[in-house]
């Protein structure tokens, strides 16, 4: 059973947001709030070939950041807001909205990355290394 482009995005969706591994769907990706697991407690996927690095900083800067300054400078501008009003709502508004996607977004780039089989530079040989040293190439047909 070859997975369509379709299936593979609405599960790359549930393994990210739910922070789970991204071949079997069960076992944990995190083991702590940002920190990848060394592997699958279920399946013992080896998830050393994530390296989602910049990526999540990046995509939340870009999602959630940016949006949340130009409220910031909305409120300012069109509400005249005291500096105190942003103390109490901008700095938290903006420290969360930066921190809370980050694990989603994380979960989602390594599932993606596993799904897709996403290569970077310098990944190719620990690429080689676990295709060579698992069934992996099967690992979703045999599902
Ligand atoms: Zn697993």
């Amino acid at each position: 059973m070859k997975m369509v482009e379709d299936e593979k995005f609405r599960w790359i969706l549930h393994c990210g947001w739910k922070g789970l591994c991204p071949r079997c769907g069960e076992g944990k990706l995190f083991s702590s709030w940002l920190k990848i697991a060394d592997k699958c407690d279920v399946c013992g996927l080896d998830y050393r070939f994530a390296s989602p690095d910049d990526g999540p900083a990046f995509f939340s800067l870009c999602i959630v950041a940016f949006p949340l300054v130009f409220l910031v400078v909305w409120l300012q501008v069109a509400l005249e807001s005291p500096f105190w009003v942003h103390l109490l709502t901008s700095f938290p508004l903006i420290s969360l909205g930066c921190a809370l996607p980050l694990r989603p977004i994380k979960g989602w780039l390594v599932a993606s990355q596993y799904v897709n089989k996403a290569q970077e530079a310098g990944t190719e040989k620990l690429w080689a290394q676990l295709n060579g040293a698992s069934e992996s190439d099967e690992w979703f047909e045999g599902k």
